[in-house]
């Protein structure tokens, strides 16, 4: 069924398609699902490149795909449904009528820590996720299922940042703390989530998204 789902989802755009074991999780995590699927859509790397040259906030595209994320989403959770499976579209929409915390600024299952588990990619000091083809270039979201699909097992990958401060250098509000992410390090040690100014410099000027951006002839 995945292959059918990941055909239709890249049809409509995702660039990452990808079944995540998550059975070992806590169940306030998992919530009793033991698979989830991650769905990212590329910002292009024009977009980022206009971004690195220009000091305005231009979020149009961000945003643009962060919804597209969540739509495609929901469409798959609906895809899962009508095959008579259980499926839950972690989209803001649903979270923030169920499980998004206001307080803390948290979830309890983040599309990072899905992606991490998949191996794609690392939580880099930005306490954004890196990923070596797009850096942090990745608008994501993700379904919680019970239906039977093929999961990719690949080891969760060290943080590929070591002795850069790009992000931390660039941060306009100096949230970010400078420190190396490993499994288990609390998000507040990373980055205070409570002052971001969610200009995505961190994200635009990650060496890593710079190279997805070069990789492209920009
Ligand atoms: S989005 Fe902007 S303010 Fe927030 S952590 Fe990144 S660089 Fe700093
Ligand atoms: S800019 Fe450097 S330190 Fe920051 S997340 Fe990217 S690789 Fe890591």
């Amino acid at each position: 069924m995945l292959n059918e789902l990941s055909l239709e989802l890249k049809s409509r755009g995702a660039n990452v398609v990808i079944g995540v074991d998550i059975s070992t999780l806590q169940a306030k995590e998992n919530r009793g699902y033991y698979a989830a699927i991650l769905i990212g859509i590329a910002l292009k790397p024009s977009y980022i490149y206009r971004l690195s040259k220009e000091n305005n906030l231009d979020c149009f595209e961000f945003l643009q795909k962060e919804a597209a994320a969540d739509k495609l989403a929901e469409w798959a959770a609906d895809f899962i449904r009508l095959k008579g499976y259980k499926a839950y579209a972690q989209s803001e929409s649903n979270l923030i009528n169920g499980f998004y915390d206001a307080v803390t600024k948290a979830t309890p299952l983040p599309h990072k820590k899905i992606a991490v588990l998949a191996g794609l990619g690392w939580i880099g000091k930005s306490n954004l996720l890196v990923t070596q083809e797009y850096g942090s270039a990745l608008c994501m979201c993700s379904v919680l299922t019970n239906a039977p699909l093929p999961i990719q097992y690949r080891p969760i990958m060290r943080p590929f940042c070591g002795k850069c401060n790009v992000c931390k250098d660039i941060c306009p509000a100096k949230v970010i703390h400078g420190m190396n992410w490993e499994e288990g390090t609390p998000r507040d040690l990373i980055v205070d989530v409570y002052h971001c100014e969610t200009c995505l410099k961190c994200l635009v000027h990650c060496v890593w998204t710079q190279k997805y951006v070069k990789t492209h002839g920009l």
